[in-house]
């Protein structure tokens, strides 16, 4: 990470290889459980993929309309009424993009000047920092720290703390709910502090609601929906959660004309549109996804976490219990563990599973460095059998 990489800007020295690339090789390497990277080991629904050989057969294979295909925007928009009560006009309202990482990018570059400050929260998304400093801006991060509730750790943030991050040079907050990776859905009240910040110093909030549809505990709120905050928030979505097809790629966002207007400017020169014959897939698994598709996602979806919760503890981690996500954070000190670093890199080859350091995810690194994130978007043979390596293979760790 300190050594220079030649050639690379100054904007993007020190970031290395992402953190999911770097396990992901190592759990190829020693063919472990990859409980690290977040894509679903199962496939997407049959009539989704159907759609997508449709759609190529049809026809739909040139350039798309820059801001999405009419019927997906179309079907965006049905989406935010059906679930949020948003009402939204497809043709000015809502953008498509290469994946939710296109769409946060092309926020940022959008909608900051260099030298405007960008306030997140830690843990965050990787992404995020690498697209602040790639826009110029400046990061400035409020923590997430696990407070004991009456169900287990919770993520909390301390509101007033989050105020005083704020300054005159803030241009927007970067705000996760579902959060990723401690699995917080933050509560109506909270997200109304963070309203109240928003509108009193008049930022933008980019909300990342890429889980909106994996909600175990309480529900999930859009911030768009809360007084005052519909003309300032810029909310982010994508198809690769809700529908297991990680690798198609297909994110949105939702925002009023004037920041459309802003952020189709950046999209138009990142990728100016996204694969065709994707887009129409995924408009049609929204306009058909019915209840019972989302009561059976969050069905299967709570199911595997509680069984990796109940393994992790097993073995002797502490896990925070995610109220949202796939992704679970654990406390490896109970194990005598210090650096989630250290325990991440002997994992793969040790005990033959693979998981992500949370201080990855954090600017100090102190915050995170107790916390392993663990996956479940895997079949519950797979966690099975990646709670059975790490239960026989605890020992090996400690050597
Ligand atoms: N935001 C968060 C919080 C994520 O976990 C991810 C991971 N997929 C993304 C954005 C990126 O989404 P996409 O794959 O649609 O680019
Ligand atoms: N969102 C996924 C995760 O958090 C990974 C995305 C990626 O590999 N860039 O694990």
């Amino acid at each position: 990470m300190s050594t220079r990489v030649p050639y690379l800007t100054a904007r993007l020295q020190g970031f290395g290889t992402t953190i999911f690339a770097e396990v992901t090789r190592a759990a190829i390497e020693h063919d472990a459980v990859n409980l690290g990277q977040g894509f679903p080991d199962f496939d997407g629904l049959d009539f989704v993929r159907e759609a997508a050989i449709e759609a190529l057969r049809a026809g739909h294979n040139q350039y798309a309309r820059s801001f999405g295909v009419p019927a997906l925007n179309r079907a965006i928009a049905a989406h935010q009424k059906r679930f949020y009560d948003i009402d939204c006009d497809p043709d000015s309202e809502v953008t498509v993009y290469s994946g939710a990482t296109e769409a946060i990018f092309a926020a940022l570059q959008a909608l900051c000047d260099v030298g405007d400050e960008v306030v997140m929260f830690e843990p965050y998304y990787d992404s995020y920092l690498a697209s602040i400093c790639m826009a110029g801006a400046a990061p400035r991060v409020q923590t997430l720290r696990a407070v004991e509730g009456e169900d287990g750790p919770t993520f909390r943030f301390d509101a007033d703390a989050l105020e005083r991050v704020v300054s005159g040079k803030t241009r927007a907050i970067l705000l996760n709910t579902p959060h990723n990776p401690s699995g917080r859905v933050f509560s109506r009240e909270e997200l109304a502090q963070i309203a109240a910040i928003a509108r009193k110093n008049d930022l933008i909030v980019i909300s990342d609601e890429v889980y909106e549809h994996l909600v175990y505990e309480g529900q999930h709120v859009p911030i768009a929906t809360l007084p005052g905050m519909r003309e300032r928030t810029v909310t982010i979505s994508s198809a690769g959660k809700t529908f297991s097809l990680t690798g198609w790629k297909v994110g949105w966002t939702v925002a009023p004309p004037p920041l459309t207007r802003a952020l189709r400017s950046a999209h138009q020169f990142i990728t100016f549109a996204t694969a065709t014959p994707l887009q129409h897939a995924i408009a049609v698994a929204l306009e058909q996804a019915d209840e019972r598709y989302y009561d059976e996602l969050v069905a299967a979806y709570r199911a595997r976490r509680d069984k990796l919760c109940a393994g992790l503890s097993e073995v002797g981690f502490a896990p925070a219990r995610p109220e949202g996500t796939y992704f679970v954070c654990a406390d490896i000190r109970p194990l005598g563990f210090e650096s989630d670093v250290a325990l991440c890199r002997v994992l793969p080859e040790r005990a033959g599973v693979a998981a992500i350091p949370t201080s990855a995810f954090c600017r100090n690194k102190a915050e995170g460095e107790h916390l392993v994130r663990f996956a479940f978007c895997k079949s519950e043979a797979l966690l099975d059998e990646g709670i059975r390596r790490l239960r026989d293979n605890i020992e090996t760790l400690r050597a």
